[in-house]
Formats: structure tokens, C-alpha cells, sequence
């Protein structure tokens, strides 16, 4: 792997995808910071989690820890305050008719990376770095391939500059996410990914299963559940 001698920004949630793109980027980039946002999400216990997940990860390699620079946390309560959705209200889970999930927030990716991009600019930051991804989409129009190209196109347009959107994930499901951490970091990074991201849109934390901690019903647990035993060789989901 060549080491480029510019700096990358995380989009870094506590989660596993956002995990994966970390320890992606923290093999390529010389200088790498982290920013996350707190939009008033109901699984807000994966902010909690990030800074769990960066000092595991800086203590797993020693060009890691080197690399590893600042964190950033934006809040964004208007983005919450404006979206009727079961990801920042009390409600349940459920798909509209055009199979989207309410745990949709209209437009919450291209709010994130408007900001990423501008944190970016003030920090002297060429690289996005994001886990968008087209394959496990859940039906959310703002992880497209062509969104992010979009979004790339308009960004540096609006500010001159010549930042790339690195969406790492894009093509790949939840086991290709279990096999690149592998690929990445081995037994050790599985272990940070599977005992310290959180996935679950409910928040729930709660008892270890072997794909990590959640409610093990919710979208986001069965995907990630399901990703693991696929990517394991083996099936059911019913242990969770
Ligand atoms: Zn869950």
C-alpha cells in the first residue's frame, strides 16, 4: 500500500461502516481526522462509541496511532428537528410505499457532506471518506454512486477546490464489510468491529452476540447479523 502524503476526513459514526472506512483510510492517508454528527438520532449511543473505536484502532498499529489526528463532532439539531422519522422520533420501524424505511432522513447524506466538505477546506483535507454503500442500500437514494459523484461535482464547484469523495464500500454487502476489515486488520480489527461499533437503530447495546452488540431484530442488526454468517461460511440469523 502507498502512503499518500495528503490528509483524509472521516465521516465516522461509531458504527461498523464507518469503522471499516477508518481503518481503510488510516492505511492510506499520512494525516487522517474524524468528524461526526449529532443530529438528536435515536441510536445516539454509537456517538458514545467513537471514541472507543478511535483509541482501539490508534492502538492497534503504530503508523495508526501516528496517523490518527484530530476528532470532530457537529451538531446538526436542525437536521433532527426538521425530519419526522423513526430514526430521531418514538415511532416503529416501517417501509413506505415506495419501500423506502422511515428511518429515512430526507437528504441526511448530502447534509453530511456539505459540512464534511467544508470542515475539510478549513483543515487543509484533499479526501472525503465515507461508507456509502449501493449494494445494502436499504433503498436510501443519498448512498448512490451517482449521488456521491454528484455531490463531489457540486462541492468543488461551489468551494475551487479538488476534494474526492472516497466511498470505499460502495460495491461490496455486509460480508464484503466483514471481509475487508479482515483484509485490513486481521482477527484484531474484527474483534474492535465486533465488541465496540454500533449498528443498531435502536440503540440498543445489551448482550454480545457474535456479530456484536443490538437488538438483533431491527434492519440494521439483521444486516449485520446476516453479513457476518454469510461472510463466515455458515447461516441461521436465529442466535441472535
Ligand atoms: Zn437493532
Amino acid at each position: 500500500m502507498t502512503l499518500r502524503d495528503d490528509g483524509a476526513l472521516v465521516l465516522f459514526s461509531g458504527g461498523q461502516d464507518s469503522t471499516v472506512c477508518l481503518a481503510w483510510a488510516l492505511e492510506r492517508f499520512a494525516v487522517v481526522e474524524t468528524v461526526g454528527f449529532d443530529y438528536g438520532q435515536r441510536h445516539r449511543v454509537e456517538l458514545g462509541q467513537r471514541a472507543v473505536v478511535r483509541g482501539a484502532l490508534a492502538q492497534l498499529k503504530e503508523t495508526w496511532g501516528e496517523r490518527l489526528a484530530d476528532d470532530h463532532v457537529v451538531a446538526l439539531d436542525a437536521l433532527g428537528a426538521m425530519s419526522d422519522t423513526a430514526m430521531t422520533r418514538d415511532i416503529a420501524i416501517a417501509l413506505d410505499e415506495k419501500g423506502l424505511p422511515n428511518t429515512f432522513v430526507p437528504g441526511r447524506n448530502l447534509v453530511f457532506l456539505a459540512f464534511a466538505a467544508a470542515l475539510a477546506f478549513r483543515r487543509g483535507l484533499r479526501h472525503i471518506v465515507a461508507g456509502m454503500c449501493e449494494t445494502d442500500f436499504s433503498g436510501y437514494p443519498d448512498c448512490r454512486d451517482d449521488t456521491m459523484k454528484a455531490m463531489q461535482v457540486a462541492l468543488n464547484l461551489g468551494m475551487d477546490q479538488r476534494f474526492v469523495i472516497d466511498t470505499p464500500l460502495m460495491w461490496i454487502d455486509k460480508a464484503g464489510v466483514w471481509a475487508m476489515s479482515e483484509a485490513i486488520g486481521g482477527a484484531p480489527l474484527q474483534k474492535i468491529v465486533v465488541e465496540e461499533t454500533h449498528t443498531c437503530y435502536l440503540g440498543v447495546r445489551g448482550e454480545p452476540h457474535v456479530w456484536g452488540h443490538g437488538c438483533g431484530e431491527c434492519p440494521a442488526c439483521r444486516l449485520r447479523a446476516e453479513g457476518f454468517f454469510k461472510w463466515r461460511g455458515s447461516k441461521p440469523v436465529d442466535d441472535a
